[in-house]
């Protein structure tokens, strides 16, 4: 089994001190593939908190207006500092990157919600056409980082047929959550019919697991493959069974964190994140016969 850890929203904010402080001790067990937002709109940080101190729940039209005060644009590679740190890890392998939105915030006239997640954040949830914009930051990031950006993660998990137009035609692969099969239209626009098959028998038949689909399967000229995601909240027995699972359906895994929260406490719990994130990777070392991987390389 091949075993790769996305770790999304690394952006000009991010100090090279924070980020090489939660990656030490993870990054030289599995190397990290940071997927990150090359060009953030806002101040990620004060977003963040105000996001996080107002819950999905109490999303209001001030929140949403507080956040589009800001329309400054940060690009990655202002930030000197993090660009080195990003380029000498990349370099002794502990680390790769791949891409996570363009500005990371939706921009439609009316913003999409939800009531257990961020639809300010949610770009690719989009009624607009981001396919030649997506092209622009991806040759961005590609000049930047050699050349081998070629996965995407949508901000907040969220992608609508707007927004999955845009992965397919610019040939990415794409890691996220599948869309239901149950919608044969949607799901055949983009996947054959044989994966339409596996995948709705998978769906079926997992529904109230965590369980992903356990391979990366052909969309347009890339490939779309599924991940389990760590949250504090996260129960770490569904993740558990969820390696357990792919395993025996010998197929690949992706474990998706935040490493900036690698701090926080796990709920009910006195381990941080970044404890079950290593508590993870020596449950699979100690079980399985494992390769730790990147994402490009798990497409190998
Ligand atoms: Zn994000």
């Amino acid at each position: 089994m091949k075993f790769a850890i996305r770790d999304d929203d690394v952006n000009y904010h991010f100090s090279e001190q924070l980020l090489s402080d939660c990656l030490d001790g993870v990054s030289d067990i599995c190397p990290v593939t940071l997927s990150v937002v090359p060009w953030y709109k806002g101040d990620w940080k004060k977003n963040l908190e105000l996001l996080e101190s107002v819950g999905s729940a109490g999303i209001t039209d001030e929140v949403i207006k507080q956040i589009k005060l800001d329309k400054d644009i940060y690009h990655i590679d202002r930030n000197h500092g993090l660009m080195e740190y990003l380029t000498h890890e990349i370099k002794v392998g502990r680390i790769a990157i791949a891409q996570h939105g363009i500005y990371h915030q939706n921009d439609d006239l009316v913003i999409p919600r939800f009531s257990k997640n961020f639809g300010v954040g949610a770009e690719f949830y989009t009624d607009r056409d981001l396919s030649k914009e997506l092209a622009t930051s991806n040759q961005y990031l590609n000049d930047l980082f050699a050349g081998r950006v070629c996965f995407f993660t949508p901000p907040q998990n969220l992608l609508s047929e707007q927004g999955l137009d845009a992965l397919y035609v610019n040939g990415l692969n794409v890691c996220g959550y599948l869309p239901s099969a149950k919608n044969y239209g949607l799901f055949s626009k983009y996947f054959s019919t044989v994966s339409f098959l596996k995948v709705f028998k998978h769906q079926l038949f997992n529904r109230k697991t965590k369980r992903p689909y356990p391979y990366a399967i052909k969309f347009g000229k890339g490939h779309f493959i599924e991940h389990v995601s760590l949250q504090p909240s996260s129960s770490l027995n569904e993740i558990k069974d969820a390696i357990d699972f792919v395993f025996k359906k010998r197929g690949d895994f992706v474990l998706s964190t935040h490493t900036y929260a690698f701090g926080q406490k796990m709920t009910g719990s006195n381990e941080t994140m970044k404890d079950t994130v290593i508590n993870i990777l020596n449950y699979v070392r100690d079980r399985y016969e494992v390769n730790f991987v990147t994402m490009n390389e798990i497409l190998r």
